[in-house]
């Protein structure tokens, strides 16, 4: 088929992400200093659809942001595939809750903008990778149509075809489906595992909710709640293709409450910091002096 090599014939190369001991403290001047992140460690497997839940306000987006390269750590590193991240580049594509299609543009023209500009790819070859992505998740009737004129569901399947066209060999997907309603929501998760079964792609998928990470995992990591590191590692061995009937199996209520359990603990820190009013920052201390 003469792609690049990877081996499942969608052209997707995969990379295993590996974050290593990070650290990141917010300094703001006049202002309590903020561990996001502390000591954190961990790894994305090639080809592994690995989710990272914690309660919000615990450090995830800003592991997102490292690991994409977007920001740098106080210490400790990120390499992908045994090289050092050091700024933003196109082997990782991270996917906002926020769209991000540019509104003057159409959806194939989002979609094939990244390639073409990068001139990785001729135009053509951008359009007929983007129409076999839009066709994929429904939208190759709409690939003329502005971001305005699609419903929220459409938005972000359109902005999963743009990160896939870029041919990442790590997607990193920071509460993409928040904010949207309970049921495109869930189309948008069979649209995921579709994407992610098709292409093999790796994949770290980060949400404050476990259901979706149940649905979503291969490996499910549970935060800790300020500073963020890993906590517990959960091995999410259902079955694919999954659908929701897997919702009713023992093994998904088993690991639903092993997840549950430690990620609530997290949660009820939360509770217990608002006891005490003036811990309402979190755990930043005050950095009353080095
Ligand atoms: P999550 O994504 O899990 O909700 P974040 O990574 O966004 O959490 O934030 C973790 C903590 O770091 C929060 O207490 C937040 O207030 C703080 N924080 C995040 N970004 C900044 C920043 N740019 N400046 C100062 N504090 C920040
Ligand atoms: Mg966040």
């Amino acid at each position: 088929m003469g792609n690049n090599g990877s081996k499942n014939g969608h052209g997707q190369d995969k990379g295993e992400l590996v974050i290593e001991n990070v650290t990141r403290v917010f300094r703001l001047p006049g202002a309590p200093s903020c561990t996001a992140l502390q000591e954190c460690s961990l790894t994305v497997e090639r080809g592994k659809l690995t989710v990272l839940v914690g309660p919000s306000g615990c450090g995830k987006s800003t592991l997102a942001n490292i690991a994409a390269g977007y920001d740098h750590p106080d210490s400790g590193r990120v390499l992908i595939d045994g090289r050092p991240v050091t700024g933003s580049g196109r082997d990782r594509i991270m996917v906002f809750q926020e769209t991000a299609l540019w509104p003057w543009m159409t959806v194939l023209k989002n979609a094939t903008f990244g390639p073409t500009m990068l001139g990785e790819m001729s135009r053509s070859d951008a359009e007929d990778k983007a129409m076999v992505l839009l066709e994929k998740v429904g939208l190759k009737d709409f690939k003329d149509k502005y971001p305005a004129q699609l419903s929220g569901g459409m938005q972000r399947r359109a902005e999963l075809c743009r990160a896939l066209v870029m041919n990442p060999k790590v997607m990193i997907l920071d509460e993409p489906f928040r904010g949207l309603d309970v049921m495109t929501r869930e189309l948008m998760q069979e649209y995921l595992l579709k994407l992610f079964q098709q292409t093999g792609l790796t994949m770290l998928f980060i949400t404050s909710e476990i259901e979706e990470a149940l649905f979503l995992a291969d490996r499910i990591m549970v935060m800790t709640n300020l500073p963020g590191t890993v906590k517990t590692t959960v091995e999410t061995d259902l079955p694919r293709p999954r659908d929701y009937q897997v919702l009713a199996t023992e093994r998904y209520r088993q690991i639903k409450s092993q997840v549950m359990e430690s990620l609530y603990e997290e949660g009820a820190k939360i509770f217990q910091r608002l006891d005490g009013i003036q811990d309402l920052l979190g755990n930043c201390q005050a950095s009353s002096q080095p």
